[in-house]
């Protein structure tokens, strides 16, 4: 394989589709060896039909707001491969979706999916309305437009969309109550539901709880546990909140949070009603840290990431590249010993070359946060059996899953001295079972 060239080769068809080039050659690098050894992956040209999407659907979503006046915006669904089961992946709505952004997270998740042990393709979707400030009838009235459109390719065995930022439990209402009424069917076509109407419990909580649970089997592999230690999170979303939650079940102490607007700094620890208001935060659609800072006299660092503060672990569960080289560097100056991504790619290639050259424990997005797609197929199992599970059932098995997404990054990541390239280990373990279902199913 010839990284370089088909590198120049995807950013001649794809120019300034940053995020998505960036993301694709991450695995390139990670899996070039393994590839070479393998010369039936290079015959069948995986890698040129795996870049590809399998299609991208683009739409237009007119919608009418409170007063009255009709906006237009742009939506995706971007179907990336389902060789080893549907479609699976979320939707983002920001003003910062485009292409680019879509692709690579479609990209990232068909290796995620793959990785989880349960029979999910890869996909994604969004777009650039941005629900800040919107009131719920807006958003509703966006959600279902979309859907009027979405609903043409997707199915509970085709695609089933889910969450990501901007679309939570809400907009995945207004979504599946658009769908069942065009559809005439009551299926799991979307995850993430209410529990009254096809949800799983954990859920909300799966993507934050599985990159801790990530965290704690990384930080074995150094003798040690959460137990007295200081942790660090961006954002203060869904993933942030289910991580700070676990990281304090867990005996740590979580002292940042942040937004687009700077971050919170909190040395009495986020805990207990703290991490309640987090979904306050989140609900009154402001996307802003600040009031917490008032609510419980923490300090507000304006325009500022926390990656600044000392800590002993960090994760970071805002949005890509949130992370950069100078980042890296602060934070091993400062003792960091363990940096696990909530979020999407937050890290820089170059900050992710500062953690594994200093050799410290490092893991990717698609590895640790996959514990929030793995649990929407556990959502998918229990709706296709018309049942529910209880609460501790789905936790263990997602913490089952996490343990094994860590075994197989240490399998195929550890290097002759015994140090662990979470990032290799993820992108062969997820390509091999990717790759050898299309060698499997003939060229298509
Ligand atoms: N958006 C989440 C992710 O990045 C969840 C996707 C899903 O549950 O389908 O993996």
């Amino acid at each position: 394989m010839n990284v370089e060239k088909i590198l120049n080769d995807l950013e001649k068809k794809h120019p300034g589709e940053v995020e998505y080039l960036q993301a694709v050659r991450e695995v390139l690098e990670s899996i070039e060896e393994i590839y070479n050894q393998n010369p039936q992956f290079e015959s069948a040209k995986i890698i040129e039909r795996l870049i590809e999407p399998d299609r991208i659907l683009t739409v237009k979503v007119p919608w009418v707001d409170d007063k009255g006046e009709t906006h237009v915006n742009l939506a995706y669904r971007i179907q990336f491969n389902n060789a080893i089961g549907p479609y699976k992946g979320g939707l983002r709505f920001h003003p910062s979706v485009n292409l680019s952004i879509l692709k690579f997270l479609g990209f990232e998740q068909i290796f995620k999916n793959s990785l989880t042990t349960l029979p999910m393709g890869g996909a994604k979707g969004g777009s650039d309305f941005d629900p800040k400030g919107k009131s719920n009838t807006e958003v509703m009235r966006f959600c279902q437009s979309f859907m009027l459109e979405l609903w043409k390719i997707i199915g509970p065995e085709t695609d089933v969309p889910a969450g990501d930022i901007g679309v939570g439990g809400r907009e995945i209402g207004f979504l599946y109550g658009m769908y069942r009424k065009l559809a005439r069917e009551n299926t799991g076509v979307l995850t993430g539901k209410g529990i009254g109407w096809g949800g799983s419990l954990v859920r909300p909580e799966a993507t934050g709880y599985g990159a801790v649970y990530f965290a704690q089997e990384m930080l074995k592999t150094k003798d040690t546990d959460f137990k007295g230690k200081t942790v660090s999170i961006s954002g203060f979303g869904n993933v942030a909140w289910g991580a700070a939650k676990k990281v304090n079940e867990l005996g740590g102490k979580v002292v940042t949070i942040s937004g687009p607007d700077g971050y919170i700094y909190d040395k009495e620890g986020i805990s207990g009603a703290k991490i309640d208001y987090m979904l306050e935060l989140r609900a009154s659609n402001n996307d802003i840290v600040k009031p917490y800072a008032y609510e419980f006299k923490a300090e507000f660092h304006e325009g500022k990431r926390p990656w600044e503060v000392k800590c002993d672990v960090a994760l970071p569960c805002a949005t890509q590249n949130e992370l950069n080289e100078a980042d890296a560097n602060n934070l091993i100056k400062n003792g960091c010993i363990c940096i696990v991504e909530g979020a999407n790619m937050p890290s820089t290639p170059e900050a992710i070359e500062v953690f594994h050259k200093a050799k410290i424990l490092f893991s990717p997005g698609k590895a640790s946060n996959a514990g929030g797609v793995a649990t929407s197929g556990l959502e998918m199992s229990q709706n296709s059996m018309k049942l529910n599970w209880p609460a501790a059932e789905v936790d263990q098995k997602l913490h089952q899953i996490m343990k094994d997404i860590h075994s197989a990054c240490v399998k195929h990541g550890k290097g002759s001295d015994g140090y662990v390239n979470y990032v290799k280990g993820a992108n062969i373990a997820g390509f091999l079972k990717v790759a050898n279902a299309m060698l499997d199913q003939g060229v298509l």
